[in-house]
């Protein structure tokens, strides 16, 4: 803009709602969506600084170095019951207290916000080996969890992430609508009868492109992520897949009986 007289209008236009925003907050304070705590730094986030620095694992933990999940007396309770079929698999946060709740408003309270916090934690928690990645491939949910047509809350910090590293990503995995009779069939039937719940977009799959990392939201059995790797290597046996994970559901216990502790996917 040419002349001082329109920055001027400019800059008080910028003044006001700064000033307008400070009496906005100070009238109607922001809290943090997971402890209620008043917000006194950038809230657009809605999570205050401790309850972000809470999503992770406890550091002192030793966790596996396939699954991550927390070891049992130098034991994995997860791989004792459904090893993953997979070069590595990561996860950002236990998919308890903290971790849930956090999951749970992302997910179902539809906390836009959230989507670069996730981003920017799997970037954190990836750092040089990120860049190692050709794609990146997020693991599909169901079309009724998408909050609009083209939000996807799984797909939407891997499209952050892949801009940020300059990694590509592409929906090479879709989720399978289940027929009407497969609808009438008992979930449990389903389950046992383990059906293909995604199928390959291999034209999706740059020849070129040789390690992938799939990414998913809840990592609990891994039976999901097992599945998508398998359709993956079908399609193209030369790949090598990672995984990542927003949230780990931690299993009780060391053996096979063992129960999720808090609500997983
Ligand atoms: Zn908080
Ligand atoms: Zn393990």
């Amino acid at each position: 803009m040419r002349g001082g007289e329109g920055v001027e209008v400019r800059d008080q236009g910028g003044r006001f709602r700064r000033q307008g925003r400070r009496l906005f907050s100070l009238l109607f304070p922001a809290h943090c969506d997971l402890c209620a705590d008043e917000l006194t730094e950038d809230d657009s986030m809605r999570l205050c600084r401790a309850c972000a620095q809470r999503l992770a694992f406890d550091p002192r933990e030793a966790r596996c170095a396939r699954c991550d999940h927390p070891l049992v007396d130098d034991a994995c309770p997860a791989c004792a019951v459904n090893p993953l079929r997979l070069a590595s698999c990561r996860s950002l946060f236990p998919n308890t207290g903290v971790g849930k709740e956090f999951l749970s408003h992302y997910k179902f309270q539809r906390r836009r916000a959230y989507a670069p916090v996730i981003a920017a934690r799997l970037a954190e928690s990836l750092g040089d080996w990120a860049r190692g990645y050709d794609l990146l491939v997020p693991v599909p949910i169901a079309r009724a969890a998408h909050w609009e047509r083209d939000f996807c809350p799984v797909t939407e910090p891997v499209r952050i992430l892949s801009k940020s590293l300059g990694v590509p990503w592409a929906p090479a995995l879709v989720k399978n609508r289940p027929g009407w009779v497969q609808h009438l069939r008992r979930r449990r039937e389903r389950k046992s009868a383990n059906e293909a719940r995604f199928s390959v977009r291999a034209p999706l799959l740059p020849p070129g492109a040789k390690r992938i990392l799939l990414v998913d939201d809840i990592l609990t059995t891994g039976s999901t992520l097992n599945q998508a790797a398998d359709l993956l290597r079908a399609a193209r046996p030369d790949l090598e897949i990672d995984a990542m994970a927003f949230g780990r559901t931690v299993l009780r216990g060391k053996g096979p009986a063992v129960a999720p502790r808090g609500a997983g996917a």
